[in-house]
């Protein structure tokens, strides 16, 4: 019998993460698991209630009475909030632009870096984010570490942002892009960073399913 493993797919804003991860999962009936949308689903609740996103004890104390719960439907994996659908609203510009303020808090993450692992216990999993394959799921079988040259991901930013009637300039994405790479790797809780047993994919000259199709290899190898 084929072992329900555990991916992670860690790597920077818009190196291809989320459509690889999904193609991947829908390959080997494996659940996917996107974790940033975790964190901006804090930030958006947080920004709708008006807590400054810099106290992280008022960001953990409404943290601790949110019902985040994650379901997958044919779109993808759909995110609720205290029963509310915000699967949408969590892409938007201003959610963007905060979210890493809001992840760099260590009490923030320590309860969602929990429930992803709940999530993940039983294995056949693809878990995508920042810390999966060195916090999160540290035992993981396979991890990739996944990037593509700037341009290029502010390029797929710009279509991802327009197939979503999201209005958006490639020159602010990159620098959007950039900034929040930066805040990702530079911060003190569990940075970004490639972990040592990852192995490294540019996704700049691949097409989604030559990405995908790489990482399916290995994953039946380890299965
Ligand atoms: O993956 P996505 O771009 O939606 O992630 C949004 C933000 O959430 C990231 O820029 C990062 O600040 C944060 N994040 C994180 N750890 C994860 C996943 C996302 O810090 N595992």
């Amino acid at each position: 019998m084929e072992k329900r493993i555990q991916i992670a797919i860690d790597g920077p804003a818009g190196a291809g993460k989320s459509t690889i991860a999904k193609i991947v999962a829908e390959n080997l009936s494996f659940t996917y698991i996107d974790t940033g949308a975790m964190y901006r689903a804090v930030t958006h609740k947080a920004m709708q209630q008006n807590i400054k996103l810099d106290d992280a004890a008022a960001l953990e104390s409404m943290l601790r009475s949110t019902n985040i719960t994650l379901k997958p439907s044919s779109k993808g994996q759909l995110i609720f909030v205290d029963n509310v659908d915000v699967s949408d609203a969590i892409r938007s510009n201003e959610v963007t632009a905060n979210v890493s303020q809001v992840a760099a808090h260590a009490n923030i993450r320590e309860i969602l870096v929990a429930m992803q692992q709940q999530l993940a216990a039983n294995g056949g999993v693809v878990m995508d984010g920042r810390d999966i394959a060195t916090h999160v799921l540290k035992d993981a079988e396979l991890k990739i570490f996944m990037s593509a040259s700037v341009e290029e991901r502010a390029r797929r930013r710009f279509a991802d942002n327009e197939s979503r009637g999201i209005k958006s300039s490639i020159e602010r994405l990159r620098e959007e892009i950039s900034l929040r790479d930066k805040l990702d790797s530079e911060r003190e809780a569990s940075p970004l960073i490639q972990a040592e047993d990852a192995l490294f994919l540019d996704t700049t000259e691949l097409t989604i399913n030559a990405a995908a199709n790489a990482i399916l290899k290995l994953a039946k190898e380890k299965m």
